[in-house]
Formats: C-alpha cells, structure tokens, sequence
C-alpha cells in the first residue's frame, strides 16, 4: 500500500515572511501522514525559517535543488551535506526547470541522486517530455533513459525510498493538463521501467507522481489513477488554500 504524496514546489516565489505565513495559515490543517504525506520544496534561502516553524507539522520540507558534491569551491551552489545538518529530508532532483535553463544533463542529475542519498536526502526525480517529444516515436524511450541514467548505480535498497515525478514540460505552468490517460501512461511507464531495472516488489513500493498544471480542479481525477501516487504543483501550492485542497483529496 503505497501512502499518497501531495508535493508543493513553489520554484523562485514567495519571501521569506510569505512563506513562514503560509506555514501558520496551513497548520493543523494537514492529513495524518499515515493517510497523505505532504511535502513543500523551497527556495535554500527560507529552508532553515521554515523548519523552525515547522516543528509539530507532519509537512516535509525539501530543497528545490542541491549540488553533488558536499562541500567545497562551488561559487552559489547548494550544499547536500548543509541541507541535511539544517534538517531538510528531501530534495527535488531533475526538474525540468534545471535540465533547461541549467543544462542540467542525465549525469548531473546522477551524480546529483548520489549526493542526496550520501546526505541521507530522499530524492524526488523529475523526468521530463517536451512537446516535440511527445510527437515523436522515441518519447517512451526518452522517459526511459531518464529513468534509467537517473539511477545508475543506485542499489536496490536506495531505489526503494525515492519518489519519482513524471512531469512533462508542455505542461509545467502552462494551464494545459495531461489528460488522466497521458498521466497514467507516463507513470505508468516509468514504474514499469523500475521494475525492469530492479524488481516488481520495488516498483510496487516507490511513489510516481504526476506534474504539470495541477490544481485543485484536476487533481482527484488524476489521482484516482492506478500508477499515480500523488502530485507535484507548482503554481497550485502558492496559495495555502489550493494546497489544502491538494493536500486533503480524500478528505
Ligand atoms: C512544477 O513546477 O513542477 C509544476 C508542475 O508546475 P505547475 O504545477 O505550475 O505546472
């Protein structure tokens, strides 16, 4: 039985002072983690103001990003290890955001789910789907290779933890939803490749979420998908009450 993950990324917005009200707006107000873990990624610079706030909350706070190596001459980047030390548990790794204007490539994104795992950071992979892929032959094979170069050398004990996100570009802040079959297909299609790469059992365990203009409007019917566990919003996790509603879907 896998627990469902509602995940709020909330990308270059907000301050500091917006994102500790919305912590007070929200709390006590969330889901027993037992029934809906939920889960906000924020910028590094509101990460240890919003832990200190978050004490007695059952939300996870994770980085948007982190660089992959711990420590050292890295001008601007984001340590794993002081993610960790700050109490952060999750990180986002391979958002589209950071493969496009970033270029963050597959082996960045590799190295990256290494140093989250030595940090002892759950990652949440994102694997993308541009529009020209989507119209092209080779797109299976595109979130495929994501998938698998993701993961490269990742033991079958670490694959178990991760959360993964199935987000195509085409509909990050775009308004334009995957329709729940195109949902479904691309998590789908990513748990299969888990299963191929380690085991049914694992791919039974891990959580696939869907990304890409969710809100409060669509997202019971995306969820009620078989292969979806969950969602990762952007625009639709600004405002502490389209959260809730995210948060809240069985309520
Ligand atoms: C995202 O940033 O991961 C995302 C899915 O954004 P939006 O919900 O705004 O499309």
């Amino acid at each position: 039985m896998r627990i469902p993950f509602v995940a709020g990324n909330w990308k270059m917005n907000l301050s500091v002072d917006e994102a500790v009200a919305f912590l007070d707006d929200i709390k006590g107000k969330l889901p027993d983690p037992k029934v809906t873990e939920t889960c906000i990624a924020a910028s590094p610079l509101f990460l240890e103001s919003m832990i200190k706030h978050n004490a007695d909350s059952p939300l996870i706070i994770a980085a948007e990003n982190c660089f992959y190596e711990d420590t050292g001459a890295y001008t601007g980047e984001t340590s794993p290890a002081a993610l960790n030390e700050m109490g952060v548990t999750h990180v986002i790794i391979g958002h589209s955001e950071r493969r496009k204007y970033f270029n963050e490539t597959d082996d960045i994104i590799n190295k990256k789910v290494h140093a989250a795992f030595r940090n002892h950071l759950t990652p949440i992979i994102c694997c993308d789907e541009t529009m020209s892929r989507r119209q092209s032959a080779d797109r299976i094979s595109w979130v495929v290779s994501q998938v698998t170069n993701a993961l490269k050398s990742v033991t079958s004990d670490q694959a178990k933890t991760i959360i993964l996100a199935y987000e195509p570009s085409w509909a990050i802040g775009s308004g334009k939803t995957a329709s729940t079959d195109e949902a479904e297909e691309g998590c789908y299609l990513i748990r299969q490749t888990i299963a191929d790469l380690y085991s049914d059992d694992i791919a039974n365990q891990i959580r696939v979420l869907y990304g890409g203009s969710v809100n409060d409007e669509n997202a019971d019917d995306i969820m009620a998908q078989t292969d979806i566990d969950g969602v990762l919003a952007g625009g639709a996790s600004l405002k502490p009450d389209s959260f809730l509603n995210l948060a809240n879907f069985l309520q």
